[in-house]
Protein backbone atom coordinates (compact mmCIF):
# COMPACT_ATOMS: atom_id res chain seq x y z
CA UNK A 1 0.00 0.00 0.00
CA UNK A 2 1.12 2.99 -0.77
CA UNK A 3 1.17 5.61 2.37
CA UNK A 4 0.80 8.97 0.08
CA UNK A 5 -2.75 7.64 -1.73
CA UNK A 6 -5.66 7.11 0.00
CA UNK A 7 -5.75 3.31 0.29
CA UNK A 8 -9.54 2.26 -0.14
CA UNK A 9 -10.98 -0.94 0.98
CA UNK A 10 -13.17 -2.58 -1.34
CA UNK A 11 -15.89 -5.45 -0.23
CA UNK A 12 -17.35 -7.47 -2.88
CA UNK A 13 -17.82 -10.84 -0.79
CA UNK A 14 -20.37 -13.09 -2.66
CA UNK A 15 -19.13 -12.03 -6.62
CA UNK A 16 -15.70 -11.46 -7.80
CA UNK A 17 -15.37 -8.66 -10.19
CA UNK A 18 -12.66 -10.52 -12.30
CA UNK A 19 -16.08 -13.00 -13.13
CA UNK A 20 -17.22 -13.79 -16.76
CA UNK A 21 -19.42 -11.03 -16.97
CA UNK A 22 -23.20 -12.31 -18.45
CA UNK A 23 -23.04 -15.59 -16.41
CA UNK A 24 -25.47 -15.88 -13.61
CA UNK A 25 -23.69 -14.19 -10.78
CA UNK A 26 -21.83 -11.21 -12.41
CA UNK A 27 -23.34 -8.03 -14.41
CA UNK A 28 -23.94 -4.59 -13.75
CA UNK A 29 -22.07 -4.59 -10.15
CA UNK A 30 -18.53 -6.24 -11.24
CA UNK A 31 -18.36 -3.93 -13.66
CA UNK A 32 -19.53 -0.75 -11.77
CA UNK A 33 -16.90 -1.88 -9.15
CA UNK A 34 -14.17 -2.18 -11.77
CA UNK A 35 -14.50 0.53 -13.61
CA UNK A 36 -14.78 2.68 -10.50
CA UNK A 37 -11.81 1.04 -9.14
CA UNK A 38 -9.96 1.76 -12.58
CA UNK A 39 -11.16 5.60 -12.19
CA UNK A 40 -10.55 6.19 -8.66
CA UNK A 41 -6.85 4.93 -9.53
CA UNK A 42 -6.30 8.06 -11.99
CA UNK A 43 -7.92 10.65 -8.89
CA UNK A 44 -4.55 8.77 -6.50
CA UNK A 45 -6.57 6.03 -5.19
CA UNK A 46 -5.13 2.63 -3.88
CA UNK A 47 -7.45 0.12 -4.36
CA UNK A 48 -7.98 -3.42 -2.28
CA UNK A 49 -10.74 -5.69 -3.60
CA UNK A 50 -11.47 -8.20 -1.58
CA UNK A 51 -13.71 -11.26 -2.45
CA UNK A 52 -14.11 -14.69 -1.91
CA UNK A 53 -12.00 -17.97 -3.65
CA UNK A 54 -13.60 -18.84 -6.85
CA UNK A 55 -12.44 -21.32 -9.26
CA UNK A 56 -12.18 -19.03 -12.19
CA UNK A 57 -8.97 -17.26 -10.72
CA UNK A 58 -6.57 -19.09 -9.30
CA UNK A 59 -4.62 -17.17 -7.53
CA UNK A 60 -5.11 -15.40 -4.60
CA UNK A 61 -3.93 -12.08 -5.49
CA UNK A 62 -4.66 -10.50 -8.81
CA UNK A 63 -2.67 -7.75 -9.52
CA UNK A 64 -4.33 -5.24 -11.55
CA UNK A 65 -2.01 -2.85 -11.57
CA UNK A 66 0.18 -1.33 -9.27
CA UNK A 67 -2.17 0.62 -7.99
CA UNK A 68 -5.26 -2.13 -8.04
CA UNK A 69 -5.52 -5.63 -6.39
CA UNK A 70 -8.33 -8.07 -6.11
CA UNK A 71 -7.61 -10.36 -3.72
CA UNK A 72 -9.23 -13.96 -3.26
CA UNK A 73 -9.74 -14.83 0.59
CA UNK A 74 -10.19 -18.80 0.75
CA UNK A 75 -13.41 -19.20 2.91
CA UNK A 76 -16.44 -20.82 1.34
CA UNK A 77 -16.20 -24.17 -0.37
CA UNK A 78 -17.10 -23.70 -3.92
CA UNK A 79 -20.53 -25.49 -3.93
CA UNK A 80 -21.83 -23.09 -1.54
CA UNK A 81 -24.99 -21.07 -3.51
CA UNK A 82 -25.92 -17.12 -3.17
CA UNK A 83 -28.64 -18.09 -0.70
CA UNK A 84 -26.30 -19.48 1.85
CA UNK A 85 -23.48 -17.53 1.36
CA UNK A 86 -24.37 -15.44 4.91
CA UNK A 87 -23.46 -18.62 6.67
CA UNK A 88 -19.63 -17.61 5.24
CA UNK A 89 -19.70 -13.84 6.56
CA UNK A 90 -18.58 -14.25 9.51
CA UNK A 91 -15.74 -16.57 8.58
CA UNK A 92 -14.31 -13.96 6.09
CA UNK A 93 -14.87 -10.85 8.19
CA UNK A 94 -12.06 -12.56 10.50
CA UNK A 95 -9.78 -13.83 7.40
CA UNK A 96 -9.85 -9.95 5.96
CA UNK A 97 -9.31 -8.72 9.93
CA UNK A 98 -6.65 -11.55 10.03
CA UNK A 99 -5.19 -10.52 6.16
CA UNK A 100 -4.61 -6.96 6.95
CA UNK A 101 -2.98 -7.15 10.89
CA UNK A 102 -0.45 -10.18 8.93
CA UNK A 103 -0.17 -7.92 6.31
CA UNK A 104 0.55 -4.27 8.19
CA UNK A 105 -2.29 -3.16 5.68
CA UNK A 106 -3.52 0.14 5.89
CA UNK A 107 -6.48 1.59 4.75
CA UNK A 108 -8.42 5.42 4.99
CA UNK A 109 -11.85 3.94 3.99
CA UNK A 110 -13.90 1.25 3.19
CA UNK A 111 -16.62 0.83 0.16
CA UNK A 112 -19.27 -2.28 0.60
CA UNK A 113 -21.12 -4.04 -2.29
CA UNK A 114 -24.48 -5.99 -1.54
CA UNK A 115 -25.59 -6.28 1.64
CA UNK A 116 -23.41 -9.35 2.69
CA UNK A 117 -20.40 -7.14 2.35
CA UNK A 118 -21.92 -4.38 3.93
CA UNK A 119 -22.13 -6.28 6.72
CA UNK A 120 -18.74 -7.55 6.52
CA UNK A 121 -17.54 -3.56 5.81
CA UNK A 122 -19.68 -2.64 9.19
CA UNK A 123 -17.74 -5.03 11.59
CA UNK A 124 -14.11 -3.96 9.98
CA UNK A 125 -14.61 -0.48 9.98
CA UNK A 126 -15.31 -0.46 13.67
CA UNK A 127 -12.18 -2.47 14.30
CA UNK A 128 -10.24 -0.59 12.03
CA UNK A 129 -11.98 2.57 13.13
CA UNK A 130 -12.67 4.02 9.52
CA UNK A 131 -15.82 4.51 8.21
CA UNK A 132 -18.32 2.53 5.68
CA UNK A 133 -19.68 3.41 2.60
CA UNK A 134 -22.25 1.05 1.18
CA UNK A 135 -24.07 0.17 -2.24
CA UNK A 136 -26.34 -1.72 -2.07
CA UNK A 137 -26.99 -2.51 -5.70
CA UNK A 138 -30.57 -3.98 -4.62
CA UNK A 139 -32.39 -3.62 -2.05
CA UNK A 140 -34.81 -6.95 -0.61
CA UNK A 141 -38.20 -4.07 -0.48
CA UNK A 142 -38.02 -2.95 -3.70
CA UNK A 143 -37.64 -6.68 -5.29
CA UNK A 144 -40.24 -8.02 -3.25
CA UNK A 145 -42.20 -5.00 -4.58
CA UNK A 146 -41.48 -5.15 -8.42
CA UNK A 147 -41.10 -8.71 -8.77
CA UNK A 148 -43.59 -10.62 -6.60
CA UNK A 149 -42.18 -13.92 -8.20
CA UNK A 150 -39.33 -14.17 -6.21
CA UNK A 151 -39.48 -13.26 -2.50
CA UNK A 152 -36.60 -12.11 -0.87
CA UNK A 153 -35.64 -13.46 2.56
CA UNK A 154 -36.72 -11.48 5.72
CA UNK A 155 -33.74 -12.43 6.95
CA UNK A 156 -31.71 -9.92 4.19
CA UNK A 157 -34.61 -7.34 4.64
CA UNK A 158 -33.54 -7.30 8.24
CA UNK A 159 -30.13 -7.41 8.23
CA UNK A 160 -30.37 -4.26 5.51
CA UNK A 161 -32.09 -2.05 7.94
CA UNK A 162 -29.71 -3.08 10.27
CA UNK A 163 -26.81 -1.75 8.09
CA UNK A 164 -29.17 1.48 6.79
CA UNK A 165 -29.29 2.43 10.38
CA UNK A 166 -25.54 1.45 11.19
CA UNK A 167 -23.41 2.55 8.60
CA UNK A 168 -21.73 5.89 7.90
CA UNK A 169 -22.92 6.21 4.11
CA UNK A 170 -24.92 4.50 1.27
CA UNK A 171 -24.62 5.43 -2.20
CA UNK A 172 -27.55 4.69 -4.71
CA UNK A 173 -28.12 5.23 -8.45
CA UNK A 174 -31.02 6.58 -8.31
CA UNK A 175 -33.58 8.72 -6.76
CA UNK A 176 -36.51 6.33 -6.61
CA UNK A 177 -33.74 4.14 -4.23
CA UNK A 178 -33.24 6.90 -2.34
CA UNK A 179 -37.45 7.12 -1.82
CA UNK A 180 -37.02 3.99 -0.73
CA UNK A 181 -34.13 3.95 1.62
CA UNK A 182 -36.05 7.19 3.57
CA UNK A 183 -39.92 6.46 3.02
CA UNK A 184 -39.71 2.25 4.07
CA UNK A 185 -36.33 2.23 5.94
CA UNK A 186 -36.36 5.31 7.80
CA UNK A 187 -32.41 6.21 6.56
CA UNK A 188 -31.29 9.61 7.31
CA UNK A 189 -31.03 11.71 3.95
CA UNK A 190 -27.96 13.11 4.96
CA UNK A 191 -26.60 9.60 4.81
CA UNK A 192 -27.52 8.46 1.28
CA UNK A 193 -25.79 10.12 -1.56
CA UNK A 194 -27.70 9.17 -5.39
CA UNK A 195 -24.61 9.06 -8.18
CA UNK A 196 -25.71 7.65 -11.23
CA UNK A 197 -22.90 4.96 -12.58
CA UNK A 198 -21.08 6.11 -15.92
CA UNK A 199 -20.50 4.26 -19.42
CA UNK A 200 -16.94 4.06 -21.02
CA UNK A 201 -16.81 6.37 -23.86
CA UNK A 202 -13.59 4.90 -25.37
CA UNK A 203 -14.97 1.50 -25.60
CA UNK A 204 -18.56 2.03 -26.05
CA UNK A 205 -18.78 4.47 -29.64
CA UNK A 206 -20.47 4.32 -32.70
CA UNK A 207 -19.32 2.53 -35.83
CA UNK A 208 -20.60 1.45 -38.92
CA UNK A 209 -24.22 -0.41 -38.86
CA UNK A 210 -23.27 -2.80 -42.10
CA UNK A 211 -19.47 -2.66 -41.42
CA UNK A 212 -20.40 -3.87 -37.85
CA UNK A 213 -22.23 -7.05 -39.15
CA UNK A 214 -19.78 -7.57 -41.30
CA UNK A 215 -17.24 -8.26 -39.05
CA UNK A 216 -19.53 -9.83 -36.46
CA UNK A 217 -19.78 -12.51 -40.30
CA UNK A 218 -23.48 -12.78 -38.93
CA UNK A 219 -26.70 -12.46 -41.65
CA UNK A 220 -27.64 -9.14 -42.68
CA UNK A 221 -30.73 -8.78 -41.48
CA UNK A 222 -32.03 -5.84 -38.40
CA UNK A 223 -30.40 -7.39 -35.31
CA UNK A 224 -32.67 -6.90 -32.19
CA UNK A 225 -29.96 -7.27 -29.17
CA UNK A 226 -30.61 -9.14 -25.84
CA UNK A 227 -27.41 -8.32 -23.42
CA UNK A 228 -27.28 -9.09 -19.94
CA UNK A 229 -28.14 -11.58 -16.96
CA UNK A 230 -30.18 -14.57 -17.91
CA UNK A 231 -32.03 -14.34 -15.02
CA UNK A 232 -35.62 -14.53 -13.62
CA UNK A 233 -36.00 -10.69 -13.20
CA UNK A 234 -34.45 -9.51 -16.65
CA UNK A 235 -37.58 -11.00 -18.54
CA UNK A 236 -36.06 -12.41 -21.34
CA UNK A 237 -38.90 -14.48 -22.09
CA UNK A 238 -40.86 -11.54 -22.49
CA UNK A 239 -38.75 -10.38 -24.95
CA UNK A 240 -38.73 -14.13 -27.20
CA UNK A 241 -42.29 -13.80 -26.70
CA UNK A 242 -42.80 -10.31 -28.43
CA UNK A 243 -40.66 -11.95 -31.42
CA UNK A 244 -43.96 -13.76 -31.87
CA UNK A 245 -46.11 -10.32 -32.24
CA UNK A 246 -43.94 -8.76 -34.64
CA UNK A 247 -45.83 -7.19 -38.03
CA UNK A 248 -42.52 -6.41 -39.50
CA UNK A 249 -41.66 -7.36 -43.31
CA UNK A 250 -37.64 -6.66 -42.18
CA UNK A 251 -37.25 -10.63 -41.28
CA UNK A 252 -35.67 -8.90 -37.76
CA UNK A 253 -33.55 -11.66 -35.67
CA UNK A 254 -33.15 -11.10 -31.91
CA UNK A 255 -29.57 -12.17 -30.62
CA UNK A 256 -29.20 -13.06 -26.78
CA UNK A 257 -26.34 -12.32 -25.21
CA UNK A 258 -25.52 -14.19 -21.64
CA UNK A 259 -25.03 -17.54 -20.13
CA UNK A 260 -27.85 -19.92 -21.62
CA UNK A 261 -26.11 -22.50 -20.12
CA UNK A 262 -27.20 -22.67 -16.97
CA UNK A 263 -30.22 -24.79 -16.97
CA UNK A 264 -32.27 -22.39 -15.01
CA UNK A 265 -36.21 -21.90 -15.27
CA UNK A 266 -35.73 -18.24 -17.20
CA UNK A 267 -33.50 -20.50 -20.37
CA UNK A 268 -36.03 -23.15 -20.07
CA UNK A 269 -38.92 -21.00 -20.53
CA UNK A 270 -36.87 -19.50 -23.32
CA UNK A 271 -36.34 -22.56 -24.93
CA UNK A 272 -40.14 -23.71 -24.67
CA UNK A 273 -41.53 -20.42 -26.33
CA UNK A 274 -38.37 -20.47 -29.59
CA UNK A 275 -40.00 -24.01 -29.90
CA UNK A 276 -43.89 -22.92 -29.39
CA UNK A 277 -43.35 -19.95 -31.59
CA UNK A 278 -41.57 -21.52 -34.14
CA UNK A 279 -38.87 -18.81 -33.61
CA UNK A 280 -35.76 -20.57 -34.45
CA UNK A 281 -34.52 -18.82 -37.43
CA UNK A 282 -35.22 -16.00 -35.41
CA UNK A 283 -33.26 -15.63 -32.14
CA UNK A 284 -29.87 -16.78 -31.53
CA UNK A 285 -28.00 -17.44 -28.43
CA UNK A 286 -24.50 -16.10 -28.47
CA UNK A 287 -23.46 -17.10 -25.10
CA UNK A 288 -21.63 -14.88 -22.82
CA UNK A 289 -19.32 -12.17 -24.58
CA UNK A 290 -16.42 -10.21 -23.61
CA UNK A 291 -17.24 -6.72 -22.90
CA UNK A 292 -14.46 -5.89 -25.30
CA UNK A 293 -16.35 -6.95 -28.03
CA UNK A 294 -19.97 -5.55 -26.96
CA UNK A 295 -19.25 -2.58 -28.56
CA UNK A 296 -19.38 -4.63 -32.32
CA UNK A 297 -22.73 -6.19 -31.42
CA UNK A 298 -24.49 -3.05 -30.18
CA UNK A 299 -23.46 -1.64 -33.09
CA UNK A 300 -24.85 -4.28 -34.97
CA UNK A 301 -28.04 -3.88 -33.78
CA UNK A 302 -30.72 -1.72 -34.63
CA UNK A 303 -32.61 -2.09 -31.29
CA UNK A 304 -31.43 -2.97 -28.04
CA UNK A 305 -34.17 -4.48 -25.50
CA UNK A 306 -34.77 -4.62 -21.92
CA UNK A 307 -37.10 -6.20 -20.60
CA UNK A 308 -36.70 -6.62 -17.46
CA UNK A 309 -39.42 -6.75 -14.52
CA UNK A 310 -36.61 -4.55 -12.51
CA UNK A 311 -33.54 -2.64 -13.66
CA UNK A 312 -31.66 -1.18 -10.43
CA UNK A 313 -30.01 0.66 -12.60
CA UNK A 314 -28.80 -0.90 -16.23
CA UNK A 315 -25.75 -0.47 -17.42
CA UNK A 316 -26.51 -2.01 -20.86
CA UNK A 317 -28.93 0.77 -21.70
CA UNK A 318 -26.13 3.28 -20.99
CA UNK A 319 -23.51 1.31 -22.91
CA UNK A 320 -26.35 1.20 -26.35
CA UNK A 321 -26.57 4.64 -26.24
CA UNK A 322 -23.26 5.23 -26.29
CA UNK A 323 -22.58 3.48 -29.34
CA UNK A 324 -25.71 5.08 -30.68
CA UNK A 325 -28.15 2.39 -30.86
CA UNK A 326 -31.71 3.06 -29.74
CA UNK A 327 -33.16 1.21 -26.27
CA UNK A 328 -36.57 -0.57 -25.85
CA UNK A 329 -36.47 -1.07 -21.80
CA UNK A 330 -39.41 -0.92 -19.11
CA UNK A 331 -41.18 1.40 -16.76
CA UNK A 332 -38.55 0.35 -14.10
CA UNK A 333 -36.71 2.64 -11.81
CA UNK A 334 -33.39 2.49 -12.87
CA UNK A 335 -34.54 2.67 -16.89
CA UNK A 336 -36.32 5.54 -16.19
CA UNK A 337 -34.16 7.28 -14.59
CA UNK A 338 -31.53 7.11 -17.55
CA UNK A 339 -34.45 7.05 -20.73
CA UNK A 340 -37.14 9.98 -21.39
CA UNK A 341 -39.68 7.99 -23.18
CA UNK A 342 -40.15 8.71 -26.95
CA UNK A 343 -36.82 11.34 -26.78
CA UNK A 344 -33.48 9.12 -26.19
CA UNK A 345 -35.08 5.95 -25.95
CA UNK A 346 -38.53 4.23 -25.46
CA UNK A 347 -40.47 2.77 -22.32
CA UNK A 348 -42.70 0.04 -22.49
CA UNK A 349 -45.05 -1.70 -19.86
CA UNK A 350 -43.62 -4.28 -18.13
CA UNK A 351 -44.63 -8.01 -19.08
CA UNK A 352 -46.62 -6.90 -22.14
CA UNK A 353 -45.34 -8.78 -25.18
CA UNK A 354 -47.59 -6.75 -27.59
CA UNK A 355 -46.55 -3.45 -26.48
CA UNK A 356 -42.89 -4.57 -26.95
CA UNK A 357 -43.41 -6.18 -30.67
CA UNK A 358 -45.68 -3.04 -31.29
CA UNK A 359 -42.75 -0.69 -29.85
CA UNK A 360 -40.35 -2.69 -31.83
CA UNK A 361 -42.70 -2.31 -35.38
CA UNK A 362 -42.68 1.30 -35.09
CA UNK A 363 -38.56 1.86 -34.77
CA UNK A 364 -38.21 -0.68 -37.16
CA UNK A 365 -40.33 0.75 -39.87
CA UNK A 366 -39.00 3.93 -39.15
CA UNK A 367 -35.81 5.14 -39.59
CA UNK A 368 -35.63 8.50 -39.17
CA UNK A 369 -37.34 8.25 -35.77
CA UNK A 370 -34.93 5.25 -35.32
CA UNK A 371 -31.92 7.73 -35.87
CA UNK A 372 -33.32 10.74 -34.07
CA UNK A 373 -33.50 9.04 -30.94
CA UNK A 374 -30.95 6.96 -30.99
CA UNK A 375 -28.78 10.37 -31.71
CA UNK A 376 -30.28 11.77 -28.24
CA UNK A 377 -29.64 8.41 -26.49
CA UNK A 378 -25.76 8.90 -27.96
CA UNK A 379 -25.95 13.05 -25.99
CA UNK A 380 -27.47 11.63 -23.14
CA UNK A 381 -24.54 9.00 -22.73
CA UNK A 382 -21.62 11.47 -22.88
CA UNK A 383 -22.72 13.22 -19.74
CA UNK A 384 -22.36 9.80 -17.94
CA UNK A 385 -18.60 8.77 -17.77
CA UNK A 386 -16.99 6.89 -14.98
CA UNK A 387 -14.60 9.34 -14.52
CA UNK A 388 -17.12 11.75 -13.38
CA UNK A 389 -19.37 9.00 -11.29
CA UNK A 390 -15.79 8.36 -9.51
CA UNK A 391 -15.19 12.29 -9.21
CA UNK A 392 -18.22 13.03 -7.32
CA UNK A 393 -17.82 9.15 -5.27
CA UNK A 394 -14.01 10.45 -4.48
CA UNK A 395 -15.66 13.29 -2.37
CA UNK A 396 -18.14 10.99 -0.68
CA UNK A 397 -14.84 9.29 0.86
CA UNK A 398 -13.29 12.38 1.42
CA UNK A 399 -15.46 13.95 3.40
CA UNK A 400 -15.52 10.80 5.70
CA UNK A 401 -11.84 9.98 5.60
CA UNK A 402 -10.32 12.03 9.10
N1 LIG B 1 -22.05 -8.04 -19.98
C1 LIG B 1 -20.93 -8.50 -20.67
N2 LIG B 1 -21.02 -9.66 -21.36
C2 LIG B 1 -22.15 -10.40 -21.42
C3 LIG B 1 -23.29 -9.93 -20.73
C4 LIG B 1 -23.20 -8.75 -20.02
O1 LIG B 1 -19.87 -7.85 -20.64
O2 LIG B 1 -22.16 -11.45 -22.05
C5 LIG B 1 -21.95 -6.78 -19.18
C6 LIG B 1 -22.63 -5.58 -19.85
O3 LIG B 1 -21.76 -4.96 -20.76
C7 LIG B 1 -22.98 -4.70 -18.64
C8 LIG B 1 -23.17 -5.70 -17.50
O4 LIG B 1 -22.63 -6.95 -17.94
O5 LIG B 1 -21.91 -3.83 -18.34
C9 LIG B 1 -24.62 -5.87 -17.10
O6 LIG B 1 -25.00 -4.78 -16.35
P1 LIG B 1 -26.50 -4.27 -16.15
O7 LIG B 1 -26.45 -3.10 -15.23
O8 LIG B 1 -27.15 -4.00 -17.47
O9 LIG B 1 -27.28 -5.51 -15.51
P2 LIG B 1 -27.16 -6.25 -14.09
O10 LIG B 1 -26.23 -7.40 -14.28
O11 LIG B 1 -26.65 -5.25 -13.10
O12 LIG B 1 -28.54 -6.70 -13.79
Amino acid sequence: MNKSKVNLLVLSFHTCPLSKLGTESAGGMNVYILKLSHALEKLGFSIDIFTKNHSECSEDITIINSNIRVIHLNTVPEHVTKEDLYEHVVRFQKQLLNYIHKNKLTYNIIHSHYWLSALIGIEISQALDIKNVVTFHTLAEIKNQTYAQEKESLLRSNKEQEIINTTDSIIVSTYHELDVLIQHHQAESTKVNVVPPGVDLSLFNPLNKKESIKRLGIEDRPIILYVGRIDPIKGLPILIESMNYLKSNKNPKLLVIGDNTAQNDTTKISLELIKKYELENNVTFTGPIDQTQLPLYYNAASLCIIPSHYESFGLVALEAMACKTTVIGTKVPGLESIIQDQVNGILVEVNSPIKLASAIDKLLSNNDLNSRIAENGYNKSKDMTWDLFALKTSIIYQNLIR
